[in-house]
């Protein structure tokens, strides 16, 4: 009996004609998630099934394709051969650990294949009944069983399992385009990076810093946020790009009310040229509305005007309280709140303004000459390509 995943998949039902393009993706993304595993992944009638996992490994594996974008569900199988007494075996050794005290069950049946000599309502018959006899602590609960005993007979082979664990969801990462996180080191831009990705987005990142006033603990502090993001999106160029010389001039040659969001305007203007250099379509930034002085409507609005690219901000409506939720299911929480400092934290102005005007920012831009100073931090931008694997 080889134990098996069967794994469903949500919204690429929505997907009409492109469908097999998004299970193929799917496929793909399962198949770097279990790296270095050599599996056999079959897509099979709006399903996909993971072969060839040793024993051992099974539940990891299991939890990893649960955290690829795309994956509804996932449950654990015995894969059988087409005959009764091959189902009734497997359904009894999959019970066995749960039956050692009183408990409910049901069964479900599926068979795809009609040339199956019982019917589905046959197979659930028989079997209740098989199983009522091996085990006597089990009694039956049509309404609210605990064990869902479930057997699906398919064209080659049938598959019998009694769990199911809740996948992530989303769409697999390739087939919705490319955008550009601004990661920071902070807690929300790495949630801001995880929920685009989750909508089937691949990532590239961009980081600025500000030696000296930043330190090379901060910048891996970066690093490792992007590689745990990079678990579920998948690799991720992380440009690094230093910000320094853009952050002094503004702080001596501009009013610094508004220092931070000049600052803000100008990594964005920098990220869109990296993202138009590496074709991301998006810009992504950690922003919810009111969060910090930097933040308000009237300040978002003067960010965004700075670039032509769309900009999501997918906490735009979070609280805070609910941005630490994520970041401590995703994994980064820990690691966001080490104490290193960022570039925005050293020059904090000390009455930053809150409403600001566009026009204002622009010809406070406008005092200082920035294009050959973004010039020069592109061409020294470094690029780091980082990937769980690369780094583990
Ligand atoms: P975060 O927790 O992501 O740092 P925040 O609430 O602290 O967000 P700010 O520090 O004001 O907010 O930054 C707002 C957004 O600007 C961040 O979410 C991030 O997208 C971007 N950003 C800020 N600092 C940097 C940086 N040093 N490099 C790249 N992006 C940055
Ligand atoms: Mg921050």
């Amino acid at each position: 009996m080889e134990q098996v995943l069967l794994v469903r998949y949500a919204e690429i039902h929505l997907k009409g004609l492109n469908r097999p393009y998004f299970e193929r993706m799917l496929v793909d993304r399962m198949r770097d998630a279990l790296r270095p595993i050599d599996a056999k992944i079959e897509r099979e009638q709006g399903r996909v099934f993971v072969y060839g996992i040793p024993a051992e490994k099974i539940s990891e594996a299991s939890e990893k394709i649960c955290g690829v974008f795309g994956v509804h569900s996932v449950s654990p199988t015995l894969c059988v051969e087409k005959s009764w007494d091959a189902i009734r075996n497997a359904a009894i050794e999959l019970v066995a650990p749960d039956a050692d005290k009183p408990t409910t069950f049901k069964c479900f049946a599926k068979r795809s294949d009609k040339r199956f000599p019982m019917t589905s309502e046959q197979i659930c018959r028989e079997l209740g009944h098989e199983l009522l006899n091996a085990f006597p602590s089990l009694s039956v609960d049509v309404h609210h069983p605990v064990l869902k005993v479930t057997v699906e007979v398919r064209q080659q082979r049938a598959f019998v399992f009694t769990k199911e664990q809740r996948g992530v969801g989303g769409m697999p990462v390739g087939t919705n385009g490319k955008a550009m996180l601004l990661i920071s080191g902070g807690i929300d831009s790495p949630v801001a990076g995880y929920m685009i990705a989750k909508r089937g987005v691949t990532l590239s990142a961009v980081h600025f810093y500000s030696y000296p006033y930043t330190s090379e603990r901060a910048r891996d502090k970066v690093v490792e946020l992007t590689k745990i993001v990079a678990k579920f999106a998948g690799e991720i160029e992380l440009y690094l790009v230093p910000f320094t010389e853009i952050q002094l001039a503004i702080y001596d040659q501009c009013p610094s009310s508004e220092t931070t969001v000049l600052m803000r305007r100008l990594m964005m203007k920098i990220a869109e040229r990296i993202a138009f250099n590496c074709r991301a379509q998006a810009l992504i930034t950690g922003e919810a509305i009111g969060q910090v002085a930097s933040q308000t409507m009237d300040s978002l609005a003067c960010t965004d005007d700075a670039v032509t690219l769309p900009v999501f901000r997918p906490l735009i409506g979070f609280d805070k309280e609910e941005i630490i939720e994520r970041a401590q299911k995703i994994g980064t929480f820990e690691t966001s709140i080490q104490p290193y400092e960022d570039c925005c934290t050293v020059f904090v102005p000390q009455h930053p303004v809150t409403r600001p005007k566009v026009e204002q920012l622009r010809a406070s831009e406008a005092l200082v000459d920035f294009e050959p100073m973004m010039e020069r931090a592109i061409a020294s931008a470094e690029c780091l390509k980082i990937s769980q694997f690369v780094l583990d």
